[in-house]
């Protein structure tokens, strides 16, 4: 770790400016953004980390008639054990109580857990070894190289300059990104109101749209029959401290329309519309089921190392329309 000057915010404001000022990072619990730091990640060193934890009032969870009310700060494990959460989203507290590890979910926050940044083994290589375009760099490096874990529905293309362009295939592997999605989330941040679907993106050294100094303050997740119905699955290799290889969050209403997002699959969270559109109104069956897994791989081009990933799609699809 190097020297880096520390700023407890007591307010919003103070972060936010304290972050517009440049070559400064924000950190929550420290879950993702330690092990960066740590690790040498960065393509230029961050002078200044501005806490977030200081700031009084960011993690309450409340629900009232327009829906649910999750501050930024609140840890994962508070979410997986609140009754509040469990009786207005229950998928959520679900997912939240599978991500990393019981000691990591104590601390780890739901604005960082949407907030961090890819896990490619490139962008994470020691000492900023691999000065990919995530980073700014002129090469996607997964491209030809070892790219079991990434995106099997292509790539984002983004800006690394003014007027110049690149691509990345690293996925997005947030256990709650693929949830807030189907339950039609709203973020605030300290400058407007952002759709979970709209909220994930790909830019240097960012996994998110939000503007340099802006901040995530809540997750607003609104009163809809879409809450009445769901699931959420993940495949990973170990049980534990393991990210999902790929994960699967379902809602549905009760007139049959169904929400379907992917995580691990491609750099943003997917929504399988062929596969929602084929369920419309129907009945599960084993049959519809196959379909529907057979519908949400439909357009996927994996890379040399990750075909696997499109078989898994299907599978987990079709056990949980299955298990609904
Ligand atoms: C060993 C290990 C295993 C893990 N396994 C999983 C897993 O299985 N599933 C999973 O989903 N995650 C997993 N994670 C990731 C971890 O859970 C998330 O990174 C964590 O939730 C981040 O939250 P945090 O509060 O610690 O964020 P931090 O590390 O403090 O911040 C993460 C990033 O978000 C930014 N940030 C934080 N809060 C805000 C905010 N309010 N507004 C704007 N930007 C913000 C920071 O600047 C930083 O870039 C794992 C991490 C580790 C180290
Ligand atoms: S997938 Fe993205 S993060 Fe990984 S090497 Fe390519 S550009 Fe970098």
């Amino acid at each position: 770790m190097r020297p880096f000057n520390h700023i407890n915010a007591a307010s919003l404001s103070e972060a936010a400016n304290a972050l517009k000022k440049g070559g400064a990072v924000a950190i929550a619990g420290g879950g993702d953004l330690l092990g960066a730091l740590k690790d040498n990640i960065f393509p230029a060193y961050p002078k200044t980390v501005v806490n977030l934890k200081s700031i009084p009032a960011l993690s309450d969870i409340t629900a009232d008639g327009e829906g649910l009310k999750i501050g930024a700060l609140a840890t994962l494990a508070d979410i997986a054990r609140s009754p509040v959460v469990s009786e207005n989203a229950k998928i959520l507290a679900q997912a939240a109580g599978m991500a990393s590890s019981p000691t990591l979910r104590e601390t780890t926050t739901i604005g960082g857990n949407l907030c961090q940044l890819p896990r490619c083994w490139y962008f994470r290589k020691l000492n900023n070894r691999f000065d990919c375009a995530r980073k700014g760099g002129t090469r996607c490096f997964a491209l030809t190289g070892d790219n079991r874990y990434h995106s099997v529905f292509g790539g984002t293309t983004f800006e690394t300059s003014p007027g110049v362009n690149r691509i990345c295939i690293a996925v997005n592997q947030s256990d709650l990104a693929p949830v807030l999605t189907v339950l039609g989330a709203k973020f605030k941040t300290t400058e407007r109101l952002i759709d979970a679907g709209d909220f994930f993106g790909v830019g240097v050294m960012t996994a998110n749209v939000c503007r340099c100094g802006e901040i995530l303050t809540e997750i607003q997740i609104p009163k809809s029959d879409f809450l009445k119905s769901g699931g959420y699955r993940r495949f990973a290799f170990r049980k534990s401290i393991d990210f999902p290889v790929i994960n699967l969050a379902i809602a549905a209403d009760e007139k049959g329309y169904f929400r379907i997002c992917l995580g691990g699959v491609a750099p943003v969270p997917y929504r399988c519309t062929k596969a929602e559109d084929l369920l419309k109104g129907r009945e599960i069956t084993q049959e519809l089921a196959e379909k529907a897994g057979i519908a949400a791989a439909e357009g996927a081009e994996p890379y040399e190392a990750n075909a696997y990933k499109v078989q898994l799609i299907k599978t987990l699809v079709k056990r949980e329309l299955l298990s609904l």
